[in-house]
């Protein structure tokens, strides 16, 4: 990329990050072409360890488009390398990587670290929570995000919004469900607080790494599992697994993925690459969300006619039981701690206020328009 245009990228990402463009504008006044006295110089060398197997697509493929922003951004100045999940560390350990600095950089999300403060899930999902609009508006025009870089502070690690799945599928069953009794007993996959709803349901939720799901489901170790959607869940060849897949992901409504930066690394570096990575960062938060808009729907379609996948909905009786176990669950953890009680006040009063709007624009525009 031209310096020109880089400094141009950079710019309209920082001014969206609400961060202040005063390393861009240092180049620009000393240079009025190429920076080459810069790109010269040594590049910084940052390692990014994921959560996802590498490459798996729109996960891993997105957080290799993350660091392919910020290489190309900084013209060569910051590489970043990505690690697929157990290349490096394996999955669960990505975000102790980072913030002990041996990797600079994690992509994932953030309720796998819900060991170290249950308030960290708010942040990635909350069943019956917000959708894929509904929290990019939380986080950047909510104060979601500096409630996020605050409670990942004490870690010396800076969150940032990298990605979003939009509306994720219930998932897939070997059994049908037709009321919350056929979930009693069901030892699924369901991360975060849609497992603790799960086990209120009478479920065994239990927490595996993407690469485990097929074979645990296949061999019986697991009944059923969510994934994702269509697109990352053909990907797996779920299909072969099992029989019904079911929707709507009442558990992850807009799954936020994060980037994670290791503090100190990131305050080594001069301020135009600082708003670069996070620029970068902003640019992949829309990104992976579109392309997950774009390829669920292809995905779906070869799930029902190649494959003849029972695509069913869950029953309201379910997702009403379902809706009030979850309202429980989720104000639990504001009593755990002062931080999650800021962060749950937040978040609620955030969702009630924007429900209203939601109701008499997307929810009436999308009954409008029929199916
Ligand atoms: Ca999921």
């Amino acid at each position: 990329m031209k310096r020109r245009d880089f400094v141009r990228t950079a710019g309209i990402g920082a001014l969206a990050a609400g961060a202040t463009l005063t390393g861009c504008n240092k180049a620009e006044q000393t240079s009025s072409g190429p920076a080459t006295a810069v790109s010269q110089a040594e590049p910084i060398q940052w390692k990014m360890v994921t959560t996802w197997p590498k490459n798996f697509p729109g996960l891993g493929t997105g957080a290799e488009t993350l660091a392919r922003l910020i290489n190309e951004m900084s013209g060569g100045r910051l590489k970043v390398k990505v690690y697929g999940a157990k290349e490096l560390v394996p999955a669960f350990e990505v975000f102790d990587v980072v913030s002990e600095g041996t990797a600079q950089m994690g992509h994932g999300a953030a309720y796998y670290w819900k060991g170290k403060n249950e308030a960290f899930q708010f942040f990635s999902a909350v069943p019956f929570g917000l959708t894929a609009n509904e929290m990019n508006a939380w986080l950047f025009h909510g104060g979601g995000m500096d409630l996020w870089r605050e409670t990942y502070q004490p870690f010396g690690v800076i969150p940032a919004a990298a990605g979003n799945t939009g509306v994720q599928m219930a998932g897939w069953f070997n059994k049908e469900i037709n009321t919350l009794e056929d979930l009693r007993g069901l030892k699924m996959r369901i991360p975060g607080l849609g497992g603790e709803v799960l086990r209120r349901a009478g479920g065994t939720p239990v927490n595996l790494p993407g690469g485990e799901l097929f074979t645990s489901l296949q061999s019986g170790v697991i009944d059923a599992t969510e994934w994702v959607g269509p697109y990352n869940d053909l990907a797996f060849g779920l299909y072969k697994a099992a029989k019904y897949y079911y929707y709507p992901g009442w558990h992850e409504p807009g799954t936020t993925l994060e980037a994670i930066i290791n503090q100190t690394a990131f305050e080594a570096l001069p301020a135009d690459l600082q708003q670069i990575v996070l620029s970068a960062c902003r640019i992949a938060n829309d990104e992976i969300l579109v392309e997950y808009v774009a390829r669920n729907n292809n995905a779906l379609v070869t799930l029902v006619n190649e494959h003849e996948v029972d695509v069913r909905r869950l029953p309201d009786e379910v997702l009403n039981r379902l809706r009030e176990l979850s309202d429980e669950v989720v104000a639990e953890i504001a009593d755990k701690n002062p931080e999650a009680r800021k962060i749950y006040d937040s978040f609620s009063t955030f969702r009630e206020q924007v429900m209203a709007w939601t109701d008499i624009s997307e929810r009436a525009y999308l009954n409008s328009r029929g199916s």
